[in-house]
């Protein structure tokens, strides 16, 4: 047997009966469409065009913050890149008497001009010392000076790899958050 209840309409406040077992009901007074909620002890009417307007807006809200996290994330882990690119950079650059740091790439030339500066001097020096020993000390400058042309052009290396690693995940962050403000 069906029972019936009387509900409020949520649009008028009109008095409608309804079958109990019903979940929609059309307002006989001011048309608006109403679907019928209930918990165990109270019974009430949700306009289902507003209920459909909340659904949307909170949809669209939760989309929009769930962005605004994403974005913030992304603007997070681009901030920890160029930290992090800072602490690498330090330790794959060279440093100076007075603390300042100075790209490896940059030492070169200096190192090779003035191993060819410092052998042609002692070639100078030497001139008139017996050109055996000037031949020596050429020699060995020549060979110090290749030997840190060796390992400051490994630790340019070094930086050129890092650089290269750096600028590839920043570039990777910055595609996800320039797709992430086109699609707002
Ligand atoms: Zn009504």
């Amino acid at each position: 047997m069906a029972s019936t209840r009387t509900v409020s309409c949520n649009g008028c406040g009109a008095p409608l009966d309804v079958s109990a077992s019903a979940r929609f009901v059309t307002c006989g007074y001011c048309d608006a469409r109403l679907r019928i909620e209930h918990t165990d002890s109270a019974v009430w009417t949700e306009e289902v065009e507003k209920l459909a307007r909340d659904q949307k807006r909170i949809a669209r809200e939760q989309q929009k913050m769930s962005k605004e996290l994403r974005r913030a994330k992304l603007e997070r882990e681009l901030a920890d890149l160029e930290r992090e690119w800072e602490h690498t950079r330090a330790s794959v650059m060279l440093r100076r008497e007075d603390g300042t740091l100075i790209e490896p790439g940059r030492t070169l030339p200096w190192v090779l001009s003035a191993t060819v500066v410092a052998a042609l001097g002692a070639l100078y020096i030497l001139r008139n010392e017996s050109l055996e020993f000037g031949l020596v000390v050429v020699l060995l400058l020549g060979a110090l000076g290749g030997v840190m042309y060796l390992r400051i052009s490994s630790m340019k290396r070094a930086y050129d790899r890092a650089l290269e690693l750096h600028v590839e995940r920043t570039a990777e962050v910055e595609a996800k958050l320039r797709k992430l403000g086109r699609s707002r």
